[in-house]
């Protein structure tokens, strides 16, 4: 690493890459066994590869430093935040003074003027605002999210660029992702092949249950727990404003806490719901798990160094789960996430929906979002009739959703719907439709 005085701001000084040299250019017991050493792969890094990292936080900060020491030039980095002074104490490519801005802005500048030859090029941009001609354009896409449905829309993007033909799919059309995620000590480290191995709705259980829920359930049809929390939160806080207007609701308040508790309470009550407990409700409210930087550099590490073995071909990449954690000692091990035949993302097969004809699409829409295999957020409902496309029901569009609310009621005879009827649904954890197939059941 560059520390100070001038050592030419591209070119590269005697030695700088003697330490990735002694992996690329000799051969050794734990090489690939079709790698043929050369000079080839570190040139093939420091000038062609293309990385993007998708999340500029707590494991964005570590991922584009490790690449960028590890001699990737070409990063680009997406990142929609912009800088909060609760990040400064991990996120260590951000100073005070750069509060307010742009995540992916600073961190690029950072690695740019701290790297000589390195060049990331920032988007402060969602990952949805970005299309598909971006995406394809990387060699390896290394994710650094704390939102499994952001993770999803990803995997749904590059599970969307596959290219079959015949059924057969044409390796080079595969993008392999990276995906680092942290909840506290907890951490895991993932490779995959999409479309060859494992993605990551073909392992949506053991991702914890949600925790948004659809809004008219939470004012009208409450039936978990959590609902009822829910509505107190969002819609009785702001209404009731228990301690002054513009208090806003503060989880590490136990006062806070104990009115949202009593409310959520009081609403279970009404529609005779078990479960709500102190701290459930506090569970519910904050949400936030805190981030601990020592695992975001263990799980960091662990994803730029599958990162260098693919871009290099020189080791066998991670097959593919790693599970980190440091709760109580330290704890880690790597196991073989399966495909599953029926995964509605990756499997090419429309997944059945078993349902009796005198279900009620309510159902089938909380099928779709509680169901631990799909876990959907908002979906929209469409099948073709008569030739004509039919929007069932949609959430996201206010009056839409108002003109198909009362189809939740209906039947599916009722709504027409036949034994092996495609139903088309859409969702913001995946940028393609999903197609299901209607199957009766008597
Ligand atoms: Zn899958």
């Amino acid at each position: 690493m560059l520390v100070d005085g001038d050592a030419g701001s591209t070119s590269d000084w005697d030695d700088r890459w003697n330490h990735i040299k002694k992996f690329l250019e000799r051969s050794g017991p734990f090489m690939h066994p079709d790698f043929e050493p050369s000079t080839e792969s570190l040139q093939f890094m420091l000038e062609t590869c293309k990385i993007l990292v998708i999340g500029a936080g707590g494991l964005g900060c570590e991922l584009l430093k490790n690449l960028a020491l590890s001699g990737f030039r070409n990063i680009h980095v997406v990142d929609m935040d912009n800088i909060d002074v609760s990040n400064l104490n991990r996120q260590f490519l951000f100073r005070a003074k750069d509060v307010g801005r742009p995540k992916a802005d600073v961190a690029a500048d950072f690695i740019n003027s701290r790297v000589p030859g390195c060049c990331v090029i920032p988007y402060f941009k969602k990952i949805q605002d970005l299309d598909e001609t971006f995406y394809r354009q990387f060699h390896i896409i290394v994710c650094g999210l704390d939102s499994i449905v952001a993770r999803r829309w990803m995997n749904g993007m590059l599970l969307s660029l596959l290219v079959y033909e015949d059924g057969v799919l044409d390796p080079s059309s595969i993008i392999p992702l990276i995906d680092g995620g942290t909840e506290g000590f907890k951490g895991n480290a993932r490779v995959i092949l999409p479309g060859m191995t494992a993605c990551i709705d073909c392992t949506l259980e053991l991702y914890p249950p949600q925790i948004n829920f659809p809004m008219c359930t939470i004012a009208s049809m409450p039936r978990l727990p959590e609902h009822c929390i829910e509505y107190v939160r969002i819609l009785q806080w702001p209404k009731e404003m228990p301690f002054g207007d513009d208090m806003a609701l503060d989880g590490d308040d136990p006062e806070h806490i104990q009115w949202v508790y009593q409310k959520s309470l009081e609403r279970a009550a009404e529609f005779s719901i078990t479960g709500v407990t102190y701290r459930l409700t506090q569970g519910v409210v904050k949400r936030i798990i805190p981030a601990v930087a020592s695992t975001n550099a263990a799980i960091a590490a662990a994803c730029a160094t599958e990162v260098f073995k693919i871009a290099s071909s020189a080791y066998l990449p991670l097959n593919n789960y790693m599970v980190f954690n440091d709760v109580d000692g330290l704890y880690t091990y790597t196991f073989e996430a399966e495909r599953k035949e029926n995964c509605s993302a990756c499997s090419q097969v429309p997944s059945d929906l078993h349902f009796s004809p005198s279900s009620k699409l309510q159902e089938v829409l909380d099928y779709l979002t509680e169901s631990t295999s799909l876990q959907m957020k908002s979906p929209a409902i469409t099948t073709t009739m008569d030739g004509k496309n039919k929007t069932l029901y949609l959430q996201s569009v206010a009056s839409i959703e108002q003109r198909t609310r009362p189809n939740l009621t209906k039947t599916l005879n009722e709504l027409g719907l036949a034994d092996g009827q495609e139903l088309a649904v859409a969702d913001v954890t995946t940028p393609q439709t999903v197609l299901f197939k209607l199957c009766f059941t008597s």
